[in-house]
């Protein structure tokens, strides 16, 4: 078969009927999570400033160098497609004036995100993240917050196995220690690095830790860690967050590698992954950090912040591949069966009665036969088919067939409802 000519753009999907049980299956457990732990929802434009995504991600990083999609109005308005949610929940922040409510503001957000990736497999150029933020407060318990709050939603889904890995990358003078100490290594070993890290380490040196080269992990293996250049400031928060969560018995590793390279990072750094053996073991369900820088370099006042974001492309793929649990959509019990165009002309009118009562049916109208009408209600499992045909709909009746007991009743149309919801009960 040849390719029909129009196709999803490259990296992008449908979300087909038959994949939408997972993804409300996510929003019923992310409306449950989020109520408890009192988030209120926001909504963004998908749109922004692009310059918004310069100064906070960072100009010298992957998201900004080379994912975003950007576009010029015709006013000569530079916009970029959101690559994340972090930056534009600030931006909001800042920009309606939430300092002034109850701190710490709690933000939740769901929607498409994009960035021009090389695709692969649990890598999209458009993808749903959810993500919360936390924005207003400075104490370590709210990392933790941020990273319960995310694992309770995956274990809610009955994801299994995840591990939270964790890092502090300091406050902006211990970090910059830390950099120089990486650069003056990476600059040792440059010989042993791949192209992408050489340019890396000059622009973004932090990058080079993200590197997925063996050689160049095989470097990487002894460079110096960020924990070892933390102030006393930023090495109590860390220590204060890891007693956090070693009272929730929550699993976790620290991971000196982890940097998560956006340069609105601050201290605390995460992810959570999966340990389950598969394809793509290890690839980050969920990740965040603190920001406390963020709010001043988006031209607001103080405010300390962490937040996280969860892919939900990745955690359907997991979800599909452990058989988690989903609310299939219900099957109609009673199916609708009609003979003649006087009855056809009746059936729908019919039809909206039980859809007000609340009762699901199926029918086929496309089809005049009965035989293929009622083909259809036994393919469905159909308890009860309503027959209207010509007599009937001439006399207001209507025909019941209880399809378990085979009993076919003549009933007035203004009493099917009443006999139906007898039948159901009769089950
Ligand atoms: P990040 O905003 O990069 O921290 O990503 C947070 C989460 O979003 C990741 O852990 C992934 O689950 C998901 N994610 C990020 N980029 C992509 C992508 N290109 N395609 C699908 N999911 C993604």
């Amino acid at each position: 078969m040849s390719k029909p000519k129009f196709q999803t753009p490259t990296g992008m999907h449908d979300i087909l009927p038959q994949d939408q049980v997972y993804y409300e299956k996510i929003q019923e457990v992310l409306k449950k999570v989020f109520s408890f732990y009192d988030f209120e929802k926001i909504d963004t434009p998908i749109l922004e400033d692009a310059n918004l995504f310069v100064r906070s991600v960072g100009e010298n990083t992957d998201i900004v160098e080379k994912e975003m999609f950007t576009l010029r109005t015709k006013g000569k308005d530079f916009l970029a497609l959101r690559p994340e949610g972090t930056a534009s929940a600030m931006r909001a922040y800042i920009e309606h004036g939430f300092v002034s409510l109850p701190q710490p503001v709690r933000l939740w957000y769901y929607g498409p995100f994009f960035r021009y990736e090389r695709p692969q497999a649990g890598r999209y150029r458009q993808f749903n993240q959810f993500g919360i933020e936390i924005i207003g407060e400075k104490d370590p318990i709210i990392d933790v917050q941020s990273i319960l709050v995310m694992y309770s939603i995956l274990h809610d889904l009955g994801l299994k196995n995840l591990m939270v890995k964790i890092n502090s990358i300091g406050d902006d003078d211990c970090r910059s220690l830390y950099r120089k100490a990486l650069v003056k290594y990476l600059r040792e070993k440059k010989s042993t690095l791949c192209s992408d890290c050489q340019r890396r380490m000059k622009v973004n040196p932090l990058r080079v830790l993200d590197c997925k080269n063996e050689k160049c992990q095989e470097t990487l293996s002894s460079a110096p860690q960020s924990v070892d250049y933390l102030c006393d400031e930023c090495k109590k928060h860390l220590k204060d967050v890891l007693e956090y969560l070693d009272e929730l018995k929550v699993p976790y590793c620290l991971d000196s590698r982890l940097v998560r390279g956006l340069d609105y990072y601050t201290r605390t750094v995460f992810e959570i992954i999966s340990t389950r053996e598969s394809e793509n073991m290890g690839d980050a369900l969920a990740g965040g950090g603190r920001y406390d820088n963020l709010s001043k370099m988006l031209g607001g006042g103080e405010a300390p912040a962490c937040g996280a974001a969860a892919g939900v492309e990745r955690i359907v793929s997991e979800m599909r591949e452990i058989k988690a649990k989903v609310n299939f959509p219900s099957v109609p019990e009673i199916f609708f069966a009609q003979i003649g165009p006087l009855a056809k002309k009746k059936s729908l009118p019919i039809l909206e009665d039980l859809r007000k009562a609340g009762i699901k049916v199926g029918e086929a109208f496309g089809k005049d036969a009965l035989k293929a009408q009622l083909g259809k209600a036994s393919r469905l499992g159909a308890k009860v088919v309503l027959i209207l045909g010509q007599r009937e709909a001439l006399n207001n009746m209507i025909l019941v067939r209880n399809m378990q007991t085979a009993k076919q009743v003549e009933v007035s149309q203004e009493d099917i409802i009443k006999e139906v919801k007898n039948i159901l009960k009769e089950k």
